[in-house]
């Protein structure tokens, strides 16, 4: 979208900046999660948003939408034209925001491709607006029922708020326990280091991971089984005062995941079913 790395780097810091605001001024009550709904569904092993029933406020989701048009603005953005597209098939009625979003979110491959086509926009574009539309209210529902569902028996490598594969990792401070983190709701959870958050083999011989002596605060968990891997950033390699954004994180290693990928590894999985 962006080629210049600052850039885009920018451009991400100005997006996360407008989701901030947003939530910071977002007063309506969250509809479609429930603590009964959440528990219930957490009892039978499920995560805890029902896609089927998060209702999300259009007229909301819009004002984000042109918040997002206004950072863009600023940038040397490849898909202008694109936007544009999307924002007139919006506003005809073709398309709303929030099914944008669902779709996105509940890893419907097929919905994104057939919309991108019949529109002329690209695929990525779309999949960056629905992630980053539905960010806050992810942000918001994670936080409505953190600390209130007791998540200890959670033993998945998906989000136990959404259900979406871990995205990143960090190795904790303190005890060096690996906890794993969700970029669509920025939920964090405990997960055993020696078990791959994919295929969840236990198998010693076919994990392991990759550093380079450059940057030894990052390491990449590799799994020989199911050939994913994921970024990890080791928080007992950085100082103290060092507070680490794991959406920058996670951006800020891209070089890690060509490193992965050239060694015939792979990350985020495309063939990701429908989650609901
Ligand atoms: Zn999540
Ligand atoms: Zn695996």
């Amino acid at each position: 979208m962006i080629e210049n790395e600052n850039e885009f780097f920018q451009l991400h810091s100005s997006i996360t900046r407008a989701k901030s605001l947003f939530k910071e001024r977002f007063e309506q009550p969250l509809r479609g999660v429930s603590l009964e709904d959440a528990e219930q569904r957490l009892k039978s092993g499920r995560h805890l948003v029902d896609f089927q029933k998060i209702e999300f406020p259009e007229e909301e989701l819009r004002k984000l939408f042109e918040d997002f048009c206004s950072v863009m603005k600023g940038f040397k953005f490849h898909e202008v034209a694109e936007v544009e597209t999307l924002k007139a098939a919006v506003e005809a009625g073709e398309l709303n925001w929030g099914s944008l979003v669902k779709k996105t979110y509940s890893g419907d491959p097929d919905f994104l491709s057939s919309l991108g086509e019949r529109l002329g926009v690209s695929v990525d574009l779309l999949a960056y607006l629905g992630t980053n539309l539905g960010n806050p209210f992810f942000e918001m529902y994670a936080g409505q029922l953190r600390g209130k569902v007791d998540l200890e028996d959670w033993l998945e490598g998906r989000c136990p708020l959404c259900g979406s594969e871990a995205a990143f990792a960090r190795l904790r401070r303190d005890d060096g326990k690996r906890i794993l983190w969700c970029q669509f709701c920025g939920t964090e959870w405990g997960y055993p280091r020696i078990k791959c958050p994919f295929c969840a083999t236990e198998n010693h011989k076919k994990l392991r991971y990759l550093f380079t002596e450059e940057e030894k605060r990052y390491r990449v968990y590799l799994c020989g089984e199911c050939k994913r891997y994921i970024k990890t950033l080791d928080e007992r390699e950085i100082p103290e005062d060092e507070k680490p954004d794991l959406s920058f994180e996670n951006l800020k290693t891209l070089y890690l995941d060509i490193l992965a990928e050239k060694d015939g590894y792979h990350g985020r999985d495309s063939r990701q079913g429908a989650r609901v």
